[in-house]
């Protein structure tokens, strides 16, 4: 059956689950080969002729329910998975960036993607060129002079940047360019880059499609073409999803359209709160009117998303002493839980940096990230505010 023809929400919970047996709750399987009786349709399989499976490095049928999960709710021609978040993302650009080639990004990516932009990339001979997020004009011309790829993340981490994915990915089009976008922010509820013109989109599944901080995957979905050069790279680098965290993973999937919701909304209540509050200087969310990148978000995203950042009118002395006092949080580094994670960038996003390129990019030391779960907002914003009280 075909489910694109489905709201996303309505995607998560049946796309992928058909099954032989007729059984309502995927079973996992954990075989790790497939065996054949026939030479001949062995043969078949493994040059590609005919469907099956073969090897689980290479494909998994539980693996395969999660991809196409997420084809459907992306809006894709094909999709394919990865152990983590990092491995979609590292396979997708060592895939394409070869030596001599040319990607253009922003400052602001995930860590672990700078930290290849930064590092592991130039070391290759490729030509990285990092911009500032925002400032779209010099992307454009960056774009323009030639490049092979263009790498964005939006919302961004930790200070909620806006890029305008549909202007950037009409720019690569005219040189020719790939445009690839993490989406791990904004979930395909809240977004869908594909629909603005992007060529493959990226998602840590650890954070939101998981959504309960006990499996970890990465998925790729966009251009069959592009991303079958992706899996075929994969296949040999080894960066292979399991069956068990990729059910894990399917199944947090389906409760996804609602704890968006839950969280779109809570976040929304909270940054309001926040910023009313005369102890916060400042906060970070595109669902604020005063947030530079709010009109974009508006057009290209349905909800703004679970995840906001604030600082306090103080230094890192005061957030020693706050966070450590909020109740319904777990001071840990990861986001997109069921539960409330909050953290300071200079210890977990940023902590490779000095001060003095935190600055630069932004991130004030005071700065605290909060990733709304989906416990009840009130319970939240009263615990909030008595953690402030006693500042
Ligand atoms: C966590 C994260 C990643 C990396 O994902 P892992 O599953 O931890 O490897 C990439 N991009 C963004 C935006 C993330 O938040």
């Amino acid at each position: 059956m075909e489910f694109s023809e489905y709201k996303t929400g309505t995607a998560a919970v049946w796309a992928g689950e058909e099954n032989a047996a007729g059984a309502v709750a995927q079973p996992v399987n954990n075989s790790v080969a497939f065996a054949y009786t026939d030479l001949d349709e062995w043969y078949d399989v493994a040059t590609g002729k005919s469907e099956g499976y073969i090897y689980s490095r290479n494909t998994n049928p539980t693996v395969a329910v999660l991809e196409e999960k997420i084809r459907v709710m992306e809006g894709a021609e094909a999709a394919t998975s990865f152990a983590t978040g990092m491995g979609a993302i590292s396979n997708t650009l060592f895939t394409f960036l070869k030596p001599g080639k040319k990607v253009v990004s922003v400052k602001d990516t995930y860590g672990g993607t700078s930290k290849l932009f930064l590092d592991f990339l130039p070391g290759m001979n490729v030509e990285v060129k990092l911009h500032d997020t925002t400032d779209h004009e010099a992307l454009e011309a960056e774009v323009a002079k030639g490049c092979d790829l263009l790498y964005l993340e939006t919302p961004t981490n930790p200070t909620l940047k806006i890029i305008d994915i549909k202007r950037l990915a009409a720019a690569a089009k005219k040189v020719g360019a790939i445009t690839v976008v993490d989406n791990t922010f904004a979930t395909p509820i809240n977004q869908n880059p594909l629909t603005l013109g992007v060529d493959l989109v990226i998602h840590s599944a650890t954070k939101f499609l998981c959504g309960h901080s006990d499996a970890m995957g990465g998925l790729l979905a966009g251009k069959k073409e592009l991303v079958q050069k992706v899996f075929q790279y994969r296949e040999i680098t080894g960066a292979s999803l399991q069956a068990n965290p990729a059910y894990m993973i399917a199944r947090g999937m389906k409760t996804l359209e609602l704890r968006i919701e839950r969280q779109n909304a809570s976040a929304m209540k909270i940054a309001h709160y926040l910023k009313a509050h005369p102890k916060v200087s400042n906060v970070f969310y595109p669902g604020l009117e005063t947030h530079p990148g709010h009109e974009t978000a508006k057009q290209q995203m349905r909800g703004f998303g679970g995840i906001l950042s604030f600082s306090l009118k103080g230094d890192y002395e005061l957030v020693k002493k706050f966070l450590p006092s909020l109740k319904l949080v777990h001071l840990a580094a990861s986001l997109g839980s069921v539960s409330t994670l909050a953290g300071p960038p200079r210890t977990t996003s940023h902590v490779e940096l000095t001060e003095g390129q935190r600055a630069l990019l932004g991130i004030p030391e005071s700065l605290i990230r909060y990733s709304v779960g989906i416990e009840n907002v009130d319970d939240l914003l009263h615990d909030l505010d008595q953690a402030l009280a006693a500042l």
